[in-house]
């Protein structure tokens, strides 16, 4: 479904970001990429979604694919019409408007079709939205936002989205909600997903594949009950003395 091959990454030409990184998302599948503050998880999806040129980044002569078509060129607002879904670090839905208004304008973005359908799906996913969808998006507590920031991805109906640390502040009891919803999109409509995180223990729970990167390369690849098994991976990052 996606494919990064040896892709380098620098930022003004000057801070290199990513080191001859590859990755790849077969279809269907649940993929996490796992790594410390500063790895380079985010620039890995900035470069597929191809943000990196508003930022002054270039992704050098390495090889992006999805769903089978090289798209180191294609816009971002084409390529969520080709498919591709990225929910942003920090959310980023639009905090005046209400909840519903953020579920319309992500459906601008395609060409208009069984767009109520989706809301309805969106509403049985996350209940909670569906109570609240009058209210302004500001003021949803972090865990509703990052729901509304996952049901405007659904809208887009996506072949493949990608999740930048969806856990990031929020109680252990949101966490879980939104991984179960993160694990039943992957197998009630067979979305592939690249999930970014740094809590590692819930990444897990729902991938199948797992990489982890260091200064901008990957470092360990692998199913995830053989990660989970790693040592090294045990003690850096589930705690495990
Ligand atoms: P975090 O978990 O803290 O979000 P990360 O693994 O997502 O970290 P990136 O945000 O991808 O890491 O950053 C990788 C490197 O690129 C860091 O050294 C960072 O300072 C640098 N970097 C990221 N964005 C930019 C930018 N817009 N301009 C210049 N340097 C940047």
């Amino acid at each position: 479904m996606l494919a990064i091959e040896n892709i380098e990454v620098s930022y003004y030409h000057t801070v290199q970001a990513l080191r001859g990184l590859s990755l790849e998302v077969p279809k269907g599948k649940i993929v996490t990429l796992l790594g410390t503050n500063g790895a380079g998880k985010t620039t890995t999806l900035k470069a597929a979604s191809n943000l990196l040129k508003l930022e002054n980044g270039d992704v050098g002569e390495g090889r992006i694919h999805f769903d089978g078509k090289n798209i180191k060129n294609t816009a971002p607002d084409a390529l969520v019409k080709q498919g591709m879904f990225h929910v942003r670090e920090g959310r980023r839905i639009f905090a005046e408007m209400t909840v519903e208004d953020n579920l319309i304008a992500a459906s601008y973005a395609l060409d208009g079709r069984g767009i109520k359908a989706d809301f309805d799906k969106v509403y049985a996913f996350f209940p909670r939205l569906l109570e609240r969808r009058k209210q302004i998006a500001g003021y949803l507590s972090g865990g509703e936002q990052q729901m509304l920031a996952f049901g405007r991805a659904m809208v887009a109906k996506p072949k493949l989205i990608l999740m930048d640390e969806p856990s990031l502040g929020l109680a252990p009891k949101i966490v879980k909600e939104i991984f179960e919803t993160i694990r039943r999109l992957n197998t009630e409509d067979g979305t592939s997903i690249l999930v970014v995180e740094q809590n590692a223990g819930v990444a897990f729970s729902v991938a199948d594949y797992g990489y982890i990167m260091e200064s901008g390369q990957i470092v360990l690849e692998g199913d995830v009950e053989t990660l989970k098994n790693d040592k090294d991976i045990q003690s850096f990052y589930l705690g495990v003395a």
